[in-house]
């Protein structure tokens, strides 16, 4: 089978080239047309010759996404796009325009099996893992669209991204290569449900990347109840990891956590949500859950939002409430996504 050139990191691409017969630089050329100036294919490579041209051909694939869907917020300008890949499979990714700069979201695996309760994602089980040069795809591809640097990329879309650890790692270390993208690690957001063994190795990798944990509810009873890998970590593992993640890499915390109308967002809920915290001087992001059609869950009035939020802050907790982006186009996790594959027949 042919190797995917795009997920070759520089130092693997230079041997692979020099085993062509080839000089090493010719790898830092092809790295650069790849991951600096995001061509399209070999082609488009001017400064090689045509031979190595054809040789590249011969000896790899080049992915590359086809656009499926774009819909346009009119509220906010976030466009969320539906991206084809070269097996057929659809993922979504989705770009919103922030004050402080551009930022994309990106799926990590097509499917998921976590299993949330809340989320579109996991309806239809997991296809597979991405490889690197798909996730990069997804912020090339928007980047060419837009013509606009992207300067945030959260690891928030579909798909677990700690259970692609393996393909995860290489896509953040290409992605804030400085012969890539040059994004700052600071600038890059990883979204876990709480895989406990993988965030204490993700802790001693040694990057400086921001970890989000998608906590939900205080009590291992609630979680439970919302997300089937608290049966796995309980809390108590989990905040352990959570602090680890901490003192390894000096790196604060996000704690993502979706209000569910008479779920997980009472008074007592907040209360104990920040004693499960307080030690950790994380901060909270609220979201009112966006409503699944095949659940039913409703999200909390704004009432209450802020009363959750008032509470928190009590304990001396840094919130945020999550400003909504593009509610008016299918807006939650997987959503697109799922109504593409159920109006083009697919199996889910
Ligand atoms: N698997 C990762 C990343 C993808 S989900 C994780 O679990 O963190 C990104 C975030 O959106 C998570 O916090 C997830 O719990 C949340 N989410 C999923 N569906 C949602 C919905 N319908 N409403 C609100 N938040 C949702």
């Amino acid at each position: 089978m042919k190797k995917d050139i795009k997920s070759l990191p520089l130092g693997e691409l230079e041997k692979e080239i020099v085993s062509m017969g080839e000089k090493k630089f010719r790898a830092g050329q092809i790295y650069e047309w790849m991951h600096g100036k995001l061509a399209g294919g070999f082609g488009e490579m001017t400064n090689l010759s045509k031979e190595l041209r054809k040789k590249c051909e011969e000896n790899y694939t080049y992915t590359n996404l086809e656009v499926i869907e774009v819909q346009e917020s009119k509220i906010d300008g976030t466009k969320k796009f539906l991206f084809g890949l070269s097996d057929g499979n659809v993922v979504e990714s989705v770009w919103m325009k922030y004050k402080h700069g551009n930022s994309v979201c990106i799926s990590s695996q097509v499917g998921c099996r976590m299993g949330c309760r809340f989320c579109a994602s996991t309806l239809g089980g997991l296809e597979r893992s991405l490889a690197p040069s798909e996730m990069l795809d997804q912020i090339y591809q928007i980047t060419r669209i837009t013509n606009e640097r992207v300067s945030n990329v959260v690891v928030m879309g579909t798909g677990e991204p700690l259970d692609n650890y393996e393909g995860l790692l290489i896509f953040i270390k290409m992605l804030t290569d400085e012969n890539g993208l040059h994004i700052s690690q600071r600038n890059v957001t990883v979204s876990t449900c709480g895989i406990v063994p993988k965030m204490r190795l993700l802790a001693e990798e040694g990057l400086q990347i921001t970890l989000a944990l998608s906590l939900h509810a205080a009590t291992d009873e609630k979680r439970r109840k919302l997300m089937p890998i608290a049966k796995k970590y309980g809390l108590d593992e989990l905040m352990e990891a959570c602090a680890y993640y901490f003192e390894k890499t000096g790196r604060r915390l996000t704690f993502e956590y979706s209000l569910v109308g008479g779920v997980n967002d009472s008074d007592e809920d907040a209360e104990q949500l920040a004693e499960r915290i307080k030690g950790l001087k994380g901060h909270v992001n609220l979201i009112p859950v966006n409503p699944v059609a095949e659940r039913n869950f409703v999200e909390s009035d704004k009432e209450r939002v802020w009363a959750f939020k008032n509470k928190l802050e009590k304990y001396q907790i840094n919130v945020t409430i999550r400003r909504e982006m593009g509610r008016d186009i299918d807006g939650a996790c997987g959503q697109l996504r799922r109504r593409y594959k159920m109006e083009s027949g697919m199996q889910t």
